[in-house]
């Protein structure tokens, strides 16, 4: 029989096959995740529109803002794109614009956990007061390190962090100032690169050849006692944002009240105004603390816990810091923290205040930035500003527009400079070439200026060549 003799073939799926989603951006992995030197999500958003060799700026104008459900940026004008590159901390913080840049961005690579690059598992309980600084601070020799090595170059978030001053691994203090043109530069621009100066594109490594002799290695050096404390920091800071996996939620702000009875249960039997004048931190605000009506800024969990020789995460943990035995402490064997030894001094206000207008009357070249002010008069900054905040803006507004004008003075002088320079050259039969003049220069570093490149022009035309 014929039909005896049918093959049957193999037949044809015509079910749609499932092609997993793209991604509208590149997956480019986050650096270091899970660990303390995961990547901050500013520098993340910088790598990522490096790889798609575009600016920053044209990344979030045209891919991410479209995305972000924030009111302030519903218009999307030049206006509140800035608004959102000055808010840029709040990107690695605890609130509404990092959970909305978080969403976009994962929706754009289809990269998960990208909230590990910023704090908001910790959103409960640590306030953002204080916590991140606005410009950004970088190691010099981790850079370098990182170039040499071929390795990425990127932004720790840990780096943004207000407590952390110094790299515990190079043992010196992080930067806040271009070594080439001695500016601070915020923490996200429009063309901004991790490792660059986003304000004279220069590179932020250190040579370590430079590293046993350079000024600039002098002040960078940390102090034996100043590194026992920075190193404590960084390696409790960084305990804990490598640690969410260890949560199976995110720790809810009751938990540091319910930590702060306990210890003050077992350090002080419950004596809270004892505990508040060991730990020197006024008793209304500790009852605060422990009562839950307020929360302690970042620093201030950092002083307690430096005090009772605990981690961050142990005052998480309630259950853990129950199980932890406790020395005890007395004002005599209690440790301080470097920071904290110096005792603070009481605010004359009248000597201050005359301080003050002294230097804003004075004519003083250059004059001083409100930090040398507040450094020789032996206050904190913020503490002079909290005074006389009139006053504290007059002395940095003079000694902006001292910097403007010299800026001026400067760039009139070189244009006087490449003036003569391209008649001499003429007059001894060369050729001004850029080049050639650029040679001569005192600082041709100017001639990047468009005014000092019109005086090269017009004087090369007034010769005629
Ligand atoms: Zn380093
Ligand atoms: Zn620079």
């Amino acid at each position: 029989m014929l039909t005896n003799e049918l093959t049957t073939y193999e037949y044809w799926d015509l079910k749609k096959v499932a092609i997993p989603s793209r991604s509208h951006l590149y997956q480019l992995e986050p650096v270091g995740l899970r660990t303390p030197m995961v990547e901050s999500l500013t520098g993340y958003i910088e790598r990522l529109a490096e790889a798609h060799c575009v600016p920053p700026e044209v990344l979030i104008s045209r891919t991410i803002t479209p995305l972000l459900k924030q009111i302030f940026l519903k218009s999307r004008t030049s206006r509140d794109l800035r608004s959102l590159f000055d808010r840029a901390t709040a990107i690695n913080g605890t609130g509404d614009i990092a959970i909305d840049l978080v969403q976009a961005l994962q929706n754009l690579t289809l990269i998960e956990d990208l909230h590990l690059l910023t704090l908001l598992f910790w959103a409960e309980v640590i306030p953002t007061r204080n916590l991140f600084r606005t410009q950004s601070a970088w190691c010099a020799l981790c850079y370098e390190e990182w170039r040499l090595t071929k390795q990425v170059i990127y932004k720790p978030l840990i780096w943004n962090i207000n407590s952390v001053k110094a790299c515990h691994l190079h043992k010196i203090y992080l930067c806040f100032q271009c070594p080439h043109c001695q500016q601070e530069f915020p923490l996200l621009s429009w063309r901004s690169q991790p490792g660059y100066c986003s304000k004279c594109g220069g590179w932020l490594g250190m040579k370590l050849a430079a590293k046993s002799s350079s000024e600039y290695m002098d002040c960078l050096t940390v102090s034996q006692e100043e590194l026992q404390w920075q190193t404590w920091i960084v390696e409790v800071i960084g305990e804990l944002i490598s640690s969410t996996l260890s949560f199976n939620f995110p720790p809810a702000k009751e938990e540091i009240a319910k930590s702060l009875s306990l210890v003050i249960d077992i350090v002080t039997d419950g004596n809270v105004a004892e505990f508040a004048r060991l730990m020197e931190i006024p008793k209304n605000t500790l009852w605060m603390w422990q009562t839950g009506k307020a929360l302690p800024v970042l620093d201030m969990l950092l002083k307690i816990c430096y005090c009772l020789e605990i981690s961050l995460l142990d005052l998480l943990k309630p259950e853990q810091l129950a199980a932890k035995s406790f020395k005890k402490i007395s004002h005599k064997t209690i440790r301080r923290s470097a920071a904290q030894r110096v005792s603070p001094k009481l605010f004359e206000a009248n000597q201050v205040q005359d301080a003050l207008l002294a230097i804003l009357e004075s004519n003083n070249e250059p004059p001083p930035t409100m930090e040398e002010v507040a450094t020789s008069l032996g206050y904190n900054r913020r503490t002079i500003f909290r005074h006389f905040p009139d006053l504290c803006r007059a002395i940095s507004a003079k000694y902006l527009s001292y910097g403007k004008a010299c800026h001026k003075e400067k760039i009139q002088q070189s244009c006087r400079e490449v003036k003569q320079i391209v008649l001499k050259l003429h007059h001894q039969g060369e050729y001004p070439s850029e080049a050639r003049v650029s040679e001569i220069m005192a600082h041709p570093g100017y001639l990047r200026y468009k005014q000092v490149r019109a005086a090269l022009n017009e004087t090369r035309r007034e010769i005629g060549v």
